[in-house]
């Protein structure tokens, strides 16, 4: 039998608000446990939830870049459930009446496109956080750390249109694009700003009605992701292949022996006993809100890449490269603002800048290479100032150092060589020294010139201009 595989996801994304939901405390990740703090936040009697203006206003432009209906008529709800992590013993969420409804993202998987469709985008604060001394079935004590209680989270709910780990997988990249592209999240999944929880079932090929599915949670990353829900689809078909039930359950994912593993049967959502939060008026966008919103979107990344295999003639896979953050991408365009060869710009963004921004797992945003910095670079080279090669180590100090190049060619010794007379007589040396390679080019083989340009370029400690040096060569060749 041929099985297909259902998935829908639940993406929690803490909000970059400097500000928690409801109160003032700071919205900071690292600090000393329970150092940002306050009596709201802790859910001490008597205190009263203000809402944070801005973390309602980035559910709306995030609601808007995924194409979705924003509520004229949205309020928060009491979700109840006990767990020490959360100090009021109710979550402040929303229910029958989220900010956001519908829209789409767009994934892109093997060249192929796929809009993947939302339910919804609410607005409800994130818990605190259990700290368990070692593991937490082993652990005597767990401590509860409240500073991240009443952060702003943003849940993103997808429909079950993913049809397999691997589109799972790309949709979690394309919303952490996205919501870093919008500013409203830094999305560390190492550091729980981004978080997912995935809903999975089988069912046989052709079949319509969705099967039994369940609830995989703790998966930390784009990668365990992938791997947790092929485990749980595998082991699904398995059931199902041996006559067995699929039961409804939440089930957590081990990532060092790389199985889900039974965490509770699922709760109906009838026991969390949603009801209208009393001490929170509700919330009317005025319309003129929402386009004032609107008008501040920037170019998203899909019409971005579009934008820039029309205009600069990239290949997809190019474009695509260039837009993975909006940082990296407004680099480019201030670049091309100034210098007109895109595709200059783009082999070094993509080649050695890249490189380095790889080997030293860093963003661009955190090195010292400006585009300003880097037109230079490009410009020096243009000028025969700078070979390529030399420029590829001047490039690396500009990017720790934020220095401009010139300056860095000049401290490191490493200026292109464009005297003539200089050059002449490094020609002159390596011609007496290779009388071989000459003859070899008198009797017409060309290659033998590659040869001598070597050794010229060896005696410059590689500062001659290769330009020309080759035209010296060929000059004092053609004289004899
Ligand atoms: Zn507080």
């Amino acid at each position: 039998m041929e099985y297909e595989t259902v998935i829908g996801l639940e993406v929690h994304a803490e909000l970059s608000t400097e500000s928690k939901l409801f109160c003032g405390c700071a919205n900071r990740f690292g600090a000393p446990p329970n150092s940002l703090v306050c009596p709201v936040c802790l859910g001490l009697p008597g205190v009263l939830p203000v809402v944070n203006r801005k973390a309602v206003e980035y559910i709306v432009l995030v609601g808007l870049a995924v194409g979705g209906e924003i509520a004229s008529y949205s309020k928060f709800d009491r979700k109840n459930y006990f767990y020490p992590d959360m100090p009021k013993n109710f979550q402040i969420s929303q229910y029958d009446l989220p900010l956001c409804d519908g829209g789409t993202v767009r994934i892109e998987l093997d060249g192929l496109k796929k809009d993947i469709r939302l339910k919804r985008v609410h607005l409800e604060e994130d818990t605190g956080k259990s700290v368990h001394g070692g593991t937490i079935d082993s652990s005597d004590f767990t401590l509860e750390d409240y500073n991240r209680a009443g952060v702003p989270l943003m849940e993103i709910v997808s429909e079950p249109d993913m049809r397999s780990p691997a589109e799972a997988h790309a949709y979690m990249e394309e919303l952490h694009r996205l919501l870093r592209w919008l500013g409203v999240s830094d999305c560390k999944m190492e550091e729980g700003s981004l978080r997912c929880d995935a809903n999975i079932s089988v069912r046989s090929k052709g079949e319509t009605a969705l099967g039994v599915k369940t609830e995989i949670k703790n998966m930390n990353s784009f990668r365990s992701v992938e791997a947790a829900l092929a485990c749980e689809e595998k082991r699904q078909i398995e059931i199902l292949e041996n006559g067995g039930e699929v039961l409804q359950e939440t089930r957590g994912w081990n990532e060092d022996r790389c199985i889900t593993f039974l965490m509770r049967s699922k709760e109906e959502v009838q026991e969390y006993r949603y009801f209208p939060e009393p001490d929170l008026v509700p919330i009317r966008v005025e319309p003129e809100k929402i386009e004032s919103i609107r008008a501040g979107l920037p170019e998203l990344p899909f019409d971005r890449q579009a934008r820039y295999m029309e205009q600069y003639n990239l290949e997809a896979d190019t474009a695509k490269a260039l837009v993975q953050s909006r940082y990296f991408s407004d680099f480019f365009d201030r670049c091309i603002l100034t210098y007109k060869e895109a595709r200059a710009v783009v082999n070094w963004l993509l080649g050695d800048v890249s490189k380095f921004l790889n080997e030293n797992n860093i963003e661009l945003e955190k090195t010292g290479v400006t585009p300003q910095s880097l037109v230079e670079m490009i410009r020096l080279i243009d000028d025969g100032k700078l070979s390529g090669k030399i420029a590829k180590e001047i490039l690396p100090e500009m990017m720790k150092s934020g220095e401009p190049p010139a300056a860095i060619a000049q401290k490191m010794g490493l200026s292109q060589e464009s005297d003539e007379s200089r050059i002449l007589e490094w020609v002159l040396e390596a011609l007496r020294e290779s009388p071989d390679a000459v003859a070899e080019y008198r009797r017409g083989k060309e290659k033998a010139l590659g040869f001598i340009v070597g050794q010229v370029m060896k005696k410059s400690r590689g500062q001659a201009n290769p330009g020309i040096v080759n035209k010296l060569i060929k000059q004092e060749l053609d004289k004899s």
